[in-house]
């Protein structure tokens, strides 16, 4: 399978640039404490950001720290949930997590991609999220809408966000990694649909766009 790029560096800091314009104030990345960002980014999964917000804080009140969610009860870490899609397989997950950070990583989060990737639950869209929002490192996390999105710009012919992610890694400028997840996250709420057809006609980036001229041009 080609899992190539196919857009120069310069045009996707274009594209970047327009959606960042776009989105102004809605896709800045906000630095957390690494417990904190670790957890509410497992409670995010599958989940929207205001019901992410709303129980990452009830559970943070509860359990501020490792030592108190390893130490945690399943059935009442369970009722906190409430709001978190999957929350009978996040909560037992997440205090066999805590476990394993006090026991291997002396109650830290690891600031290392392999190390994330061995805690249950976590896979490199979660662990990139962490690196980023933790610990300021670039890293890129592709999420469904960042995987779509892409491949509709015509950046990438992928199959998968992890594929999406390696190719975007040889043609992003660097310094756009850690906030593209945010403006393509807004993108893909906004313009760049999923469930319903993308509203090219009314999207700043057509006209840097496969799928938008694609469409443009069957209209003529
Ligand atoms: S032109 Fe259409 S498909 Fe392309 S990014 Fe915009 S909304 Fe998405």
């Amino acid at each position: 399978m080609d899992t190539g790029t196919v857009v120069a560096a310069e045009q996707v800091r274009q594209v970047m640039e327009i959606l960042a314009i776009t989105y102004r104030g809605r896709g800045s990345v906000e630095l957390g404490e690494p417990y904190r960002v670790l957890v509410s980014t497992v409670i995010s999964q599958r989940t929207r950001e205001e019901q992410t917000t709303a129980v990452s804080e009830r559970v943070f009140a509860q359990y501020p720290d490792i030592d108190a969610l390893a130490a945690a009860d399943e059935q009442h870490l369970y009722r906190l949930l409430a709001g978190s899609e999957y929350r009978e397989v996040k909560a037992p997950r997440l205090i066999a997590m805590a476990k394993i950070l006090q026991q291997k990583y002396a109650g830290r989060v690891p600031d290392d991609i392999d190390a994330l990737l061995e805690l249950p639950g976590i896979g490199r869209k979660t662990a990139n999220c962490v690196l980023i929002y933790a610990f300021n490192r670039e890293a890129i996390c592709v999420d469904t809408h960042m995987h779509k999105i892409t491949n509709r710009l015509g950046w990438v012919r992928t199959s998968n966000p992890t594929q999406t992610e390696i190719a975007l890694q040889k043609v992003m400028p660097r310094d756009l990694w850690a906030g593209s997840n945010r403006l393509f996250l807004q993108h893909g709420r906004a313009i760049c649909l999923s469930g319903a057809p993308p509203l090219c006609s009314r999207c700043p980036i057509r006209p840097w766009c496969d799928y938008g001229q694609a469409t443009r041009a069957a209209r003529y």
